[in-house]
């Protein structure tokens, strides 16, 4: 069953990660189903977002949460809190903050894009994004030189897309900014710990629910009362364009029950990875292995590297086949370029990875190329 069949949409196989552009998650039946019974019931919103902080607060450690449509909508909407607080005139004035403390600081090479800019979605939230340092170089004195009375917060991002090296540390930032008496804030998008950056001390943490944690489209800031209050405050002002419904929220915390009851998950992926790969022995020019995920998460994914020499075409021209059949296959591409192609296992629905397998024998195997 093809549930975008009806209005002429092809099937996908996702075999590339938790992408945006691919649709986030695949969620579990019991979250489908807690989604569409929410959907066709009642509730007290506002109650609801309570609900939904405590429940936060129980999975993360922190003192309170605050559910939004996104991580992206987290960032603005953790920006504006810091900065209006609960001060109705100044949530309604976002993110119009001439006069404000406004400025988040961040380094350089924290400035990503994650499919739209993170600088952006400050600016939203009604800040000023300060970035201090160098892309591959930031000290100490670039943070604490750059703090004056305008800073609303520092901000830190713990992603892959971020640059690894030469940066200073969560801990610092921390460090710095509690003797500075300023919120450290923690884009943790994508992370699958959701305790960690709270039991560091950050003091506002913004999570995708449609990443690690397999949920729906969706997301949450958690952390310190007074600044969750403040960023259920903003519901009033710039969240009110980023509002999160009652079915998203209830899959949300549906997920985040189940999260963690998982903890094999990365042992069978690797299993099931190198069964993929047995299926694929013997089809010329391509050498399987098995790649832990670069930035330390327990994710195992099947390496392929393709010798054009020999399979007849290139990575990108198999990543092209792939996707223009139907079903139509996305594989992992970020290393497309030097002839490698990931296929990850976390959002294949059962038995998809012997379609992948069968597909690409067929391709190389069948001689095309185009
Ligand atoms: C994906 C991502 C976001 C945006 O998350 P959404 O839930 O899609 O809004 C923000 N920051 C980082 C680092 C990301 O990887």
């Amino acid at each position: 069953m093809n549930p975008f069949q009806p209005f002429g949409l092809k099937r996908v196989i996702n075999a590339s990660g938790k992408m945006t552009a691919l649709g986030g998650s695949a969620v579990q039946p019991e979250v489908a189903q807690a989604m569409a019974e929410a959907a066709q019931d009642y509730v007290e919103i506002d109650q609801l977002l309570v609900a939904a902080g405590r429940e936060i607060a129980k999975a993360t450690g922190a003192e309170d949460g605050c559910p939004t449509t996104g991580a992206a909508a987290g960032m603005a909407i953790a920006t504006a809190a810091v900065i209006a607080g609960t001060n109705l005139q100044r949530i309604e004035q976002l993110p119009v903050s001439a006069g404000l403390p406004n400025e988040i600081v961040l380094q350089k090479g924290h400035a990503v894009h994650f499919g739209a800019a993170i600088t952006q979605m400050i600016a939203l939230g009604g800040g000023k994004p300060v970035e201090v340092g160098h892309a591959n170089h930031t000290e100490r004195a670039h943070f604490e030189e750059a703090i004056n009375e305008r800073t609303a917060a520092l901000l830190f991002v713990q992603s892959h897309h971020a640059v690894q090296k030469g940066v200073q540390s969560l801990e610092t930032l921390r460090d710095i900014a509690s003797a500075r008496g300023i919120p450290l804030i923690v884009d943790a998008a994508a992370e699958e710990d959701m305790r960690k950056y709270v039991a560091l001390g950050a003091d506002l943490v913004c999570y995708s629910g449609g990443k690690a944690l397999g949920g729906p489209t969706s997301g949450f800031v958690c952390g310190r009362k007074d600044l969750i209050e403040a960023c259920r405050a903003q519901y009033k002002g710039i969240g009110r364009a980023m509002k999160v419904g009652k079915e998203a929220i209830v899959g949300l915390l549906t997920a985040l029950r189940q999260y963690g009851e998982s903890e094999e998950a990365g042992e069978s992926q690797k299993r099931r990875m190198e069964q993929f790969l047995a299926l694929l022995e013997g089809v010329p020019g391509i050498k399987g292995g098995i790649a832990r995920d670069e930035s330390g998460r327990a994710i195992y994914r099947a390496k392929l590297e393709i010798d054009p020499a020999k399979a007849g075409l290139t990575a990108k021209q198999l990543i092209r086949q792939l996707e223009s059949g139907d079903p139509a296959i996305y594989t992992r591409n970020h290393y497309s370029n030097v002839g490698i192609v990931f296929v990850d296992p976390r959002p294949l629905l059962p038995d998809q990875e012997c379609i992948i397998a069968e597909r690409i024998r067929d391709i190389v195997t069948g001689g095309i190329t185009s």
